[in-house]
This record gives C-alpha cells, structure tokens and sequence, in this order.
C-alpha cells in the first residue's frame, strides 16, 4: 500500500534474505479477478472484495549456526464458491496466517522437511510473494464450501409458484441471493 515500500521491494520478484535483514513490511490487495488460479476456481456472479494480504520479514540471529530467514504471511480473501448443502453461490471467507522459513536450496528443504515443525521455502532473490499468497490462499479454502445457514431455509413468499418446483431438481441459479434479500428485510 505505501508505494515506497512496494517499489523497493516488487513483491512478485523479492529479495528474500535482504527483506528479512531489514526486517521489511509489505501489504497489498488486489481483485480476485487478478488472480489467475483463484478466478478459476471461484464462481461468477459474486461481487468479492479485493484479496488483501501482508508480509513481514525477520531475521533470528542464532548462536554457532547460520541466522534464520522467515517470512511471515497474512491474508484475507473472499471466494465466491457453490455451497454444497444448497447448489447455490456463497462468498466464503479465507485466512491467512503462516511463517516460512527459507533455506538454502532444495536439498537443505528435503533433508529439514522430517523435523523441521515450519514450513520451508527455497530461498531466492526473486521470490515470487504473489505466488505464494495465491497458493495459501487456495490451500486455505475449504474442501466443502457451504453456507452457514442456507438462505433457501428463508420463507419465500415473492417467489413464483415454479420455484418450488425447480429446487425439486436445481436451485433457481438466484433462489440464494433472493434468500439473503428476503431474510435482510424482514
Ligand atoms: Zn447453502
């Protein structure tokens, strides 16, 4: 959000190491519709909120071994999925709140993976942060998105007569949001 920061550290090519040496903050947000693999698997027809994210960098000074680099994330996106009590369209909110640990390559990531309680990351000097952030963000999401009371429960009685009859076979693809107007107005 601080445009200084943000062009001193480009979040999709980060200097990892020196951004936890200078123990460096960056925040930023950005439509759902900007994320590739998060636009695919979401559902039209939803307005989302931007996904809104925010990285801090440490460096733990540690004694007779090298200093620890970690990233720690948050993030707050909402996903516009199916509910699959109802079949219709719910925005379902997703947090982000881990820390990573960067190591030096790949075979220091294998061979920590066993003990280490962290999570690891290779570093880089171009570390791509957005990338990382989308792939919590879908790790987050739930593997059975649903409401948490389904609006069809509301009593409809604006709603023509066929309505009744088409959620015998498929939710009426507006049956959810006129759910939500009916519950919001009486
Ligand atoms: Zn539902």
């Amino acid at each position: 959000m601080d445009s200084q920061i943000t062009t001193q550290w480009p979040p999709a090519r980060l200097d990892v190491k020196a951004f936890a040496r200078d123990a460096a903050q960056l925040s930023g947000q950005a439509p759902l519709s900007e994320w590739e693999r998060l636009s695919e698997e979401s559902q039209p027809g939803l307005q989302p909120p931007a996904v809104r994210w925010h990285a801090q960098g440490e460096l733990r000074v540690q004694t007779g071994a090298p200093d620890q680099v970690w990233l720690h994330l948050q993030a707050q996106a909402h996903l516009p999925l199916i509910c699959q009590r109802c079949l219709g369209p719910v925005l379902v909110p997703v947090e982000v709140d881990r820390s990573f640990r960067f190591v030096a390559d790949e075979a220091t990531a294998m061979a920590l993976d066993d003990e280490a309680q962290e999570d690891l990351l290779v570093l880089s000097r171009e570390f791509n942060l957005l990338e990382l952030v989308e792939d919590e963000v879908i790790l987050a999401m739930p593997l059975v998105p649903f409401h948490e009371v389904c609006p069809e429960h509301v009593p409809m009685s604006a709603i023509d007569p066929q309505f009744e009859q088409e959620t015998d076979q498929r939710p009426h693809p507006f049956a959810a949001l006129a759910g939500l107007k009916v519950g919001k107005s009486s």
